[in-house]
């Protein structure tokens, strides 16, 4: 899965989620609408895995949300 692309605009009121990647240690927020809508679409194909995206600084798909 590819990181998503940030096209909203970081309007005031936008929740932001913690994700941080468990290979390298970076992380960043990540617009709750964003974050929610694939969390959406992995729950409607049925994908019990929890939500992971690539992380833009060492390319493996270890970005997850920070517990
Ligand atoms: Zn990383």
């Amino acid at each position: 899965m590819t990181h998503p692309k940030h096209t909203h605009d970081d309007s005031a009121g936008d929740r932001l989620i913690d994700m941080k990647c468990t290979h390298c240690g970076y992380e960043e927020k990540m617009p709750a609408w964003c974050y929610g809508e694939e969390a959406d679409y992995l729950i409607d194909i049925g994908n019990p895995e929890p939500q992971r995206w690539q992380c833009p600084k060492c390319y493996n798909e270890t970005l997850c949300r920070k517990p």
